[in-house]
């Protein structure tokens, strides 16, 4: 039996009575006390913010999930504050969760809380965001967030004509000016996204094809505090400011998220781009609606899509697997070492959008509908 916690959590004594019952082998008894015990358990779901749609699609999702399956749910958001959410959890543990889904603010900050929810036998699962310097995470839930930088890089380089769509070389010799973004500095992915994209440009800045003019290129100058599109709107503004004068223009900027794409965007709308209806390539994440109508504009160049209903799928399966007894699917157990172990993940994959597919991927599969988009 793998998952020795969840057996402690259902109770010696529960345990004596079943296997009393059933007089059969240990295995099968586990898992029937196992189903039995925590049909119609409480699980915690908590969630960073409301600020950014795809966390409220993330909620959502998983709470139908859940409550389908038959568990009741208590799901909280915390406005991107610390505190809130470390509250949040301490109170789930109080209630009586059964077993806990984490989304994280900062994935350094929960330590007490796991600790406590290890010590009430409550298994843990990351979701979408490893939580760091812990040992009591049982298993993760994410995108291939490795893999989301080097298509955003490489989106990058289609934008540019430096690539073919099909990833071939493109027409286009260069120098293009370029800037870098990542996310914030306290959520594990971002860190993850930006080595996916430095691993696709650096022998494209290294070449001279690709010229990141202010100099700013190491992760913690680039990135950006809790995701916050206003802080990188600043950010890209004090740019233009200081290296982009006269005929110097940038064209294009590296966005780990949709949020502050927008807030890019506006920068360079207020620097006097796109009066010609032409703007910097600029990618983003998380298809949210306002940066889908953007790309349809012919604004922002492209987005990764991460279909948050499969992600609320698989993780509802684990929850369901592990609160059953049984050893949930995982499909990657080598990279994500949170500091104190290496979790064990089941990752999906993400897809480029741009205006070209759009339409098949977001529309077609029932993401937004036509009206959303209009
Ligand atoms: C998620 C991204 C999201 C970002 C900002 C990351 O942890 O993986 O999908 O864009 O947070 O919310």
């Amino acid at each position: 039996m793998k998952y020795t916690r969840l057996m402690a959590a259902l109770g010696a004594a529960t345990l004596v009575t079943t296997m009393a019952a059933c007089g059969s082998s240990e295995k099968t008894t586990e898992k029937e006390a196992g189903s039995g015990n925590n049909s119609g358990a409480l699980i915690g779901i908590t969630m960073p913010t409301k600020s950014s749609e795809r966390w409220i699609h993330d909620g959502d999702n998983l709470k139908t999930q859940l409550e389908g399956l038959g568990y009741k749910v208590d799901l909280q958001y915390a406005e991107n504050d610390i505190p809130t959410q470390t509250q949040q959890l301490d109170s789930q543990i109080t209630k009586g969760a059964k077993l806990l889904i984490i989304a994280s603010i900062d994935g350094t900050a929960l330590s007490t809380q796991l600790d406590n929810a290890k010590a009430a036998n409550i298994p843990v699962i990351a979701y979408d965001r490893l939580i760091r310097d812990n040992a009591n995470v049982d298993y993760y839930t994410t995108f291939d967030n490795f893999k989301v930088g080097v298509q955003q890089a490489t989106s990058l380089l289609t934008g540019l004509g430096v690539l073919k769509a099909d990833g071939s070389k493109g027409d286009a010799k260069g120098p293009f000016n370029v800037e870098l973004f990542a996310g914030s500095p306290d959520d594990n992915n971002a860190t993850f996204f930006f080595n996916g994209a430095k691993s696709i440009l650096d022998p494209y800045i290294k070449d001279g094809t690709l010229v990141v003019k202010s100099g700013q290129t190491d992760f913690k100058t680039v990135a950006t505090l809790r995701w916050d599109p206003e802080t990188a709107q600043k950010r890209m503004e004090n740019i233009l400011t200081s290296t982009y004068k006269g005929s110097v223009k940038v064209n294009g900027v590296l966005s780990p998220y949709d949020g502050i794409s927008i807030g890019i965007l506006s920068a360079l709308k207020s620097g006097g781009y796109g009066t010609d209806g032409k703007y910097p390539i600029v990618t983003g994440q998380d298809a949210e609606l306002a940066s889908v109508k953007s790309i349809i504009k012919g604004e922002q160049y492209s987005t990764i899509y991460k279909d948050t209903r499969q992600l609320a799928k698989v993780t509802g399966e684990m929850a369901d697997a592990i609160l059953k007894g049984q050893t949930p699917q995982t499909n990657n157990t080598t990279d994500y070492d949170n500091g104190k172990k290496v979790v064990p993940a089941q990752l999906l994959q993400s897809v480029v959008v741009d205006k070209d597919n759009y339409q098949k991927e977001i529309v077609d599969s029932g993401y937004y509908t036509v009206d959303q988009l209009k």
